[in-house]
């Protein structure tokens, strides 16, 4: 199991109004956020062997810059061991990717972009509070592209409030016209807190019911399927399985990660362990030489062995029978026996030898899944 980095980016220009991630809008800290980055990564020079991934998200990573992105870059090197073919992804928002950024990201060795397109109507772009338009989304694309990128990814929500099949399906059709190699399609939640989530409990703002959720989230699976795409995980999907995301699978299987930077969370063994979701006790802290660590928690067995079928469940890959009785001591054929020939018979899985995958409808109902 081959660890991987995540770096948290925590500024953007301004908050999108369903946003619930960890992000500040005070660019003018990001210098002094770089260097407490770098002395972060000092605090865990040789505590992981060499890594295979590299993921700078946020936030909006690509705000930093193609200077400071590449200084970052240069100190992960200089820190820490990496596989020649270590997979290198960056977040971006349309409006950063200028022909010259894109380029300058290209050239400082990040090899896959995972561009914030989340939509190609503008009335969608706008409710949710987005800067870009679908113009400017579209440019990205093509910007990436010329610069060279042979891994673009786009990012795109459903169950937006005024949002219907038809115009989710012109979403997907436009994206699909540019043959990304990966797709990730969310559905909206509107989280209690964000301006979004407040407009939804006071009534201004109707998103779509149960069952339009559903119909959209069959739709988009059998949509790209039929254009070729492998529906990896609930949320995910490849065009062919060389573009799955090295990096986000080591969040589904329990692989090592290391997380840097405010709010970053990581995971070792049986460890998992979060940085305060704040940027300038972060700043201090770091700056002070002591680590910025919030809070963590050790995992029991049972936590993991539940978390590991959850997580196994949410993806196409399913969970292998005998490395989960090798890993976890546990015959799921014997002790779930007759739940799972229940849920085979609903059609929410499949058994094939020593493999339990979810169908279409098992990875559309996979977080009730838990309960087994
Ligand atoms: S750009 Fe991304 S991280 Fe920033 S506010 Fe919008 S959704 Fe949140």
């Amino acid at each position: 199991m081959i660890p991987g980095i995540y770096i948290h980016i925590p500024f953007c220009l301004s908050k999108c109004g369903y946003c619930d991630f960890y992000s500040v809008t005070e660019a003018g800290k990001i210098p002094l956020f770089t260097t407490s980055l770098i002395r972060e990564m000092e605090m865990y020079r040789g505590v992981f062997d060499r890594f295979d991934t590299i993921y700078l998200g946020g936030g909006t990573p690509s705000l930093l810059g193609a200077d400071q992105t590449g200084q970052l870059l240069d100190a992960l090197h200089r820190t820490f061991l990496f596989f020649d073919d270590t997979e290198v992804t960056i977040e971006a928002n349309p409006g950063d990717l200028s022909p010259e950024m894109a380029s300058s990201l290209y050239t400082a060795g990040i090899g896959r972009i995972s561009i914030g397109v989340q939509s190609f109507d503008d009335g969608t772009l706008a409710l949710l509070g987005r800067r870009h338009s679908a113009t400017e989304a579209i440019t990205a694309i093509e910007n990436a592209r010329r610069a060279g990128f042979g891994n673009v990814g786009l990012d795109l929500i459903y169950g937006v409030p005024g949002q219907n099949i038809r115009s989710w399906l012109e979403t997907i059709h436009t994206a699909l016209s540019f043959a990304p190699e990966h797709l990730s399609c969310y559905q909206l939640t509107l989280e209690p807190s964000t301006p979004l989530g407040l407009r939804y409990r006071s009534g201004e703002i109707v998103p779509p019911d149960d069952a339009l959720l559903c119909e959209f989230f069959m739709k988009t699976s059998e949509t790209l399927e039929a254009a070729g795409y492998v529906h990896y995980e609930v949320s995910n999907f490849a065009r062919g399985d060389e573009w799955m995301s090295r990096h986000n699978r080591k969040y589904w299987d329990h692989t090592p990660y290391l997380g840097l930077g405010p709010a970053a969370h990581s995971f070792s063994g049986n460890r998992r362990w979060w940085n305060h979701r704040c940027l300038d006790r972060y700043i201090e802290e770091v700056g002070r030489k002591v680590s910025p660590i919030g809070g963590s928690e050790m995992l029991t067995g049972e936590q993991l062995r539940l978390e590991s079928l959850y997580l196994g469940l949410r993806t196409k890959r399913g969970v292998d029978l005998d490395e989960f009785a090798h890993r976890y001591g546990c015959d799921l054929l014997h002790e779930k026996g007759e739940l799972l020939r229940t849920m085979q018979r609903e059609d929410l899985i499949t058994i094939t030898g020593n493999h339990l995958r979810p169908t279409r409808a098992g990875l559309l109902l996979s977080d009730s899944l838990p309960l087994l």
